[in-house]
């Protein structure tokens, strides 16, 4: 983990690097090879959040949606990354699961378990596995049975930010255009980027350098850094209704907002080449 908040990272405001030189020269670029193998990966991911998709209603609990992502893996002797993820806060236990499922005010790093889900929840499930020696991470914010227009429009932001992401990497020369977009679009939008948690490159480390926040900030303007061929991000907008502000419960994982209004999360492991950005972890090759 190279976060002490948990390993979607933390904000950058923390600064442990900054000159833009030395976050360039710490940043992995990977061959086509080492793509591809990181696109097998990241199908593992996608299969595993095919699956919850499937199984996701009202009844489920969040225990029964971790389980279906454990066999998964196993079938294809992949390497879960989340399990065992040591706490940042002292004397915490470590991650006991697979999947993160953090249900409506819980942004990221649910704990799954006994909790049924009911008509009207969102649920989102992050999950992430090494494969052959290189990391897929995805998630997604599913709606459980009919939701709130609301909490729709929620999940339809969030999703949209990260595909807007993707669509800009294609022209943008540095990730702050990006990042920029990113949150120009939530604030159109009357929501609000959560700014504690962050992005990542990955590789075959879950969590590498550089670091990938969704709004823009002046520790990004001195860390950004250059979209070219090789990069592989994950790339992750969390999104919430109301406020951006976060509080970690005495779990010691879960992160819920404060003022308890639904937060979404959607992520995925993007590869930039010559050609442009690929995602890594869709189901369908694109
Ligand atoms: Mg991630
Ligand atoms: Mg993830």
């Amino acid at each position: 983990m190279n976060s002490s908040l948990g390993w979607l990272g933390k904000s950058v405001s923390v600064g442990v690097r900054s000159r833009s030189s030395h976050m360039r020269s710490s940043i992995q670029l990977k061959s086509l090879r080492e793509l591809g193998l990181m696109r097998e990966a990241g199908l593992v991911v996608a299969q595993a959040l095919d699956l919850v998709r499937q199984a996701v209603k009202p009844g489920v609990t969040t225990g029964e949606l971790d389980q279906l992502v454990v066999n998964h893996f196993a079938s294809v002797s992949a390497v879960p990354l989340f399990k065992g993820v040591p706490s940042s806060i002292k004397g915490k236990p470590s991650f006991p699961a697979v999947v993160c499922a953090s249900v409506n005010e819980q942004v990221v790093h649910g704990i799954p378990g006994s909790r049924i889900l009911k008509e009207g929840d969102v649920v989102s499930i992050d999950t992430g596995c090494r494969l052959n020696g290189w990391c897929g991470d995805s998630a997604f914010t599913f709606a459980v049975g009919n939701v709130s227009l609301e909490k729709q429009r929620l999940l339809d932001v969030t999703r949209e930010t990260l595909a807007i992401a993707i669509v800009a990497m294609k022209s943008a020369k540095t990730w702050s255009v990006v990042a920029r977009e990113m949150e120009r679009y939530v604030r159109q939008q009357g929501m609000s980027v959560i700014e504690q948690f962050v992005g990542h490159g990955i590789g075959q480390s879950m969590h590498e350098e550089p670091q990938v926040p969704n709004y823009v900030s002046d520790s990004l303007r001195k860390q950004d850094f250059p979209l070219e061929p090789g990069l592989v991000l994950a790339i992750e907008p969390m999104v919430a209704l109301g406020t951006r502000n976060v509080r970690v419960l005495p779990d010691g994982w879960t992160v819920e907002t404060t003022d308890r209004r639904a937060a979404a999360h959607f992520e995925h492991t993007v590869a930039m080449t010559s050609e442009g950005p690929r995602i890594l972890t869709l189901l369908e090759s694109a």
